[in-house]
């Protein structure tokens, strides 16, 4: 093979109507792929991490695994999988960035990280090179989303730690499309960018679904219809499963008028929009020679076949710095192979990701993912966009509360009719639920991931035990 990691010409452009950035390797037959671009790629990446990388010294030679030994991707389903508390521990132990760097400081070119809400933050250190890549790979992504040099792609997400919005800012750069790096999360930006949306016309809004949403449902009450009076084409989403739960995808089609894409697999593992979904919208692909990606049957650590469900595990295949190799991710979604309508032969997630191992909760011994409750919820007329999931323990039975907005102004009787339909939907899945109708604007609203499920179960023990 080529020289690793690869460098990309930076003034490389597909022509025009060329549907693809790299149409030899999109469009190859997937097994072919696997042999002649992922696993020399994988190898060398590997060799990579094994001479530069204590962490990757310690943990395979504990497991008796060893680059050399790779021959194919079943031998490299013998790699241990890596966790996102096992990075936590080792940067607690190696500050800042642990024992994975792998390049000299001085090559570093950016600083960014987890939020930390739960636990140690994970500091991400990223060398200029790398970040190079990614711009590369996500300009790909969003080449294959539709996005051309004539638009202009509205920010809309948080400029601080979050990966998600330099992501976007470097593919949108490497793009060659005007990036509209607008932020969010000041006080009174919302309505900001509202004036901002009319007056400049983006033509592509990247964020969460939820802002997305909230943005719309304030822009109504200021009297401004984000149908007639914004101008997105297409509209692509990271942060929250919500752009491939179906029925919000529709809401926000329906809402903005433009094409609602779905993205992302996890900061550790940049470039995120390796899980990005093409302008067919069929659920996401894995772009699989950027970060070879797998569904993972947790029992064996093995890749689960086509048609399965499995946890997500990604393998960087490009980077130099904090490369992640068999990174869990913990996130739940089913995969398909064959050839998608855009051309391109990568798998496909048909129902996105619709659940995190650790979303997941368990209420009366049945599995309940929170995306299957929004979809029922999302495909109501008069739902108003918010809703919030309680669950409580009255004596010793779960008791599972859906709490939900209607629209502002629906005539009275609607509410109850919304609270009626969701209850049978559900009851219908199998889960007996209490639907509670609130007043419109009584839950929070949110301008990043939004926080949609409270388990009391934890506090009704401790009380009861106080
Ligand atoms: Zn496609």
């Amino acid at each position: 093979m080529s020289a690793w990691p690869p460098v990309y010409d930076p003034d490389y452009y597909p022509a025009q109507d060329e549907p693809y950035w790299n149409r030899a390797v999109e469009t190859m037959d997937p097994q072919e792929r696997e042999e002649k671009v992922i696993l020399p790629k994988l190898r060398a990446q590997l060799e990579y991490c094994y001479a530069h990388s204590p962490f990757y010294q310690r943990k395979w030679d504990a497991a008796g695994v060893h680059p050399g030994d790779v021959k194919s991707l079943a031998d490299f389903e013998g790699f241990p999988l890596v966790t996102k508390d096992e990075i936590r521990a080792d940067q607690a132990a190696h500050p800042p960035f642990g024992s994975n760097v792998c390049v000299d400081p001085i090559r570093l070119g950016r600083v960014l990280g987890t939020s930390g809400t739960t636990g140690r933050p994970t500091a991400f250190g990223v060398s200029r090179d790398d970040m190079t890549r990614i711009a590369n790979a996500h300009a790909r992504v969003m080449w294959g989303m539709g996005i051309r040099r004539e638009d202009i792609v509205f920010i809309g997400s948080f400029f601080s730690l979050y990966w998600g919005s330099w992501g976007a800012l470097v593919g949108t750069e490497r793009l060659g499309a005007t990036a509209f790096p607008f932020g969010a999360g000041v006080p009174g930006q919302t309505e900001r960018a509202i004036e901002w949306m009319q007056m400049v016309k983006p033509t592509v809004f990247y964020g969460t679904p939820s802002y997305s949403l909230y943005l719309a449902e304030r822009a109504r009450e200021l009297g401004v219809d984000p149908l007639r009076d914004f101008n997105f084409r297409i509209m692509f989403f990271s942060g929250e499963p919500g752009a491939g739960v179906p029925s919000t995808k529709r809401r926000i089609e329906q809402t903005f008028g433009a094409i609602c894409l779905d993205s992302g697999s996890t900061g550790e593992m940049s470039p995120w929009m390796s899980n990005g979904e093409c302008a067919e919208r069929r659920g996401m692909h894995f772009w699989q020679d950027l970060v070879y990606s797998e569904l993972v049957d947790l029992k064996t650590n093995r890749r689960v076949p086509y048609g399965g469900e499995g946890v997500t595990v990604y393998t960087h295949l490009e980077r130099d710095s904090q490369p992640m190799i068999r990174f869990l991710a913990g996130d739940i979604s089913r995969w398909e192979i064959g050839t998608c309508a855009c051309g391109r032969t990568y798998p496909t997630l048909p129902r996105g990701i619709y659940g995190r191992a650790d979303d997941m909760f368990v209420v009366r011994g049945e599995n309940v993912y929170p995306s299957a409750i929004e979809d029922e919820l999302r495909a109501i007329p008069g739902f108003g966009d918010e809703y919030r999931i309680v669950i409580t323990r009255e004596r010793t039975m779960d008791e599972l509360i859906v709490q939900a907005e209607p629209l502002p102004g629906l005539e009275a009787g609607e509410a109850a009719r919304i609270q009626k339909t969701l209850a049978d939907k559900l009851k219908a899945k199998g889960l007996r639920t209490v639907v509670q109708m609130l007043a419109p604007g009584s839950l929070a609203r949110t301008e990043f991931k939004a926080k949609r499920i409270v388990d009391q179960r934890d506090l009704y023990d401790e009380l009861a035990q106080g």
